[in-house]
């Protein structure tokens, strides 16, 4: 199986809502992926607000016979579901994805939190019952939590085949996410790893520009985001890199050089660990958007902080980045509207502290 996997997480979208996927531009990328090989496709019940999987029946499901690709979606504890609703959110991802069995079905950024309410609810046992029907043909879970929290999971868990971690080299040494030791576990306890967040939510592929020279003196002709992708492939147990890719040319830029993957040399891992330490970001969000639903006050937080990034990046930008700023809180709700309510705060998998965060942005960028 080739190594690149299509996150339908960040898809092209209409007039900038979020939950309008353009398949117009989708289908040619899904065209162009398959027919170099690839087949992997991971989406999940929340992404897109539940069109991303749409998407999926629209621009896979429909055109191409059911053994040319695989499919993982992912089922979400967030809302704290008892079994009545993890059967209907089951349910719900079959309709719109539009085929009768999954390949892959992971409970959805597990942590402890999450882990505690699938004990109790027994949602392991859930996937048991419908990988033994032929629903389903793998289990495993995406993970965001510690080292240790990993290990407990998989040893309690041990029929569980598969792990999805955020894993990328910044974060490979980073204590927060700790990378580098949760793939040390899920290699342990023998588990394939599928890879998110390569990119980091889109921002290595527009690294520093100290952290740019670095990779482009080496390779004038390879992307920032291409080194970040085979960082996370050349690791020996990773089976699918994902790109949440959004445009046709980042998936002819990513074909380019994983269609005949090459893994690192020591001498790119070399620079890529120089870049690593010019890389710095304020607020390391990933835009993965799982905090802005279910916010009452319409807060575009990950808007609020990838302009603030970019500001924190290169300060003569301060008058652009309060100019966009002011521009998106028209059509959105303003960070000093936030009530501290903390349901993003409960769905970040970063562990951001966002209301705290949203007040210093507000304070800079207003
Ligand atoms: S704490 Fe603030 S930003 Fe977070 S969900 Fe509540 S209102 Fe929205
Ligand atoms: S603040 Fe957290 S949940 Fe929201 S987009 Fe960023 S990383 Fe995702």
């Amino acid at each position: 199986m080739k190594k690149l996997g299509f996150g339908l997480m960040r898809l092209p979208t209409i007039g900038g809502d979020f939950s309008k996927i353009n398949l117009d531009l989708v289908q040619p990328m899904v065209d162009m992926f398959m027919e170099h090989g690839c087949t992997y496709f991971d989406t999940a019940y929340v992404y897109h607000g539940g069109f991303s999987e749409v998407a999926f029946r629209e621009c896979v499901v429909k055109k191409y016979p059911r053994d040319s690709y695989t499919i993982t979606t992912k089922l979400p504890l967030f809302g704290k579901p008892d079994r009545a609703g993890m059967e209907k959110i089951f349910a719900e991802s079959m309709e719109r994805l539009g085929v009768d069995y999954l390949d892959y079905y992971w409970l959805h950024a597990m942590g402890r939190g999450n882990y505690e309410h699938a004990l109790k609810v027994g949602a392991f046992d859930y996937l048991r019952e419908l990988r033994d029907a032929g629903k389903i043909r793998h289990m495993g879970f995406s993970f965001h939590d510690s080292p240790e929290c990993l290990d407990q999971m998989l040893t309690e868990q041990p029929d569980v085949e598969f792990v999805q971690l955020q894993l990328n080299y910044l974060d490979w040494e980073d204590a927060g996410v700790q990378a580098r030791r949760c793939y040390e576990v899920a290699t342990r306890h023998g588990k394939p790893v599928i890879v998110m967040e390569p990119i980091k939510g889109g921002s290595l592929a527009n690294p520093p520009k100290k952290a740019e020279k670095l990779m482009k003196d080496y390779n004038p002709d390879a992307s920032c985001a291409s080194w970040a992708v085979r960082f996370a492939a050349s690791l020996p147990n990773v089976m699918v890199v994902l790109s949440g890719m959004s445009e046709l040319w980042q998936v002819e830029d990513n074909l380019s050089y994983m269609d005949n993957f090459v893994p690192l040399t020591d001498g790119e891992k070399a620079v890529l660990e120089k870049a690593a330490e010019e890389i710095k970001f304020a607020i390391p969000c990933t835009a993965c958007r799982y905090c802005t639903d279910g916010c009452p006050m319409s807060i575009n937080i990950p808007e609020v902080f990838a302009l603030y990034n970019n500001m924190k990046r290169d300060l003569r930008k301060k008058g652009e980045a309060k100019e966009k700023f002011a521009e998106l809180i028209k059509t959105s709700g303003s960070p000093d509207s936030c009530i501290g309510c903390e349901q993003c705060v409960n769905a970040c998998p970063q562990h951001l502290e966002i209301p705290k965060l949203l007040a210093e942005c507000s304070a800079d960028l207003s």
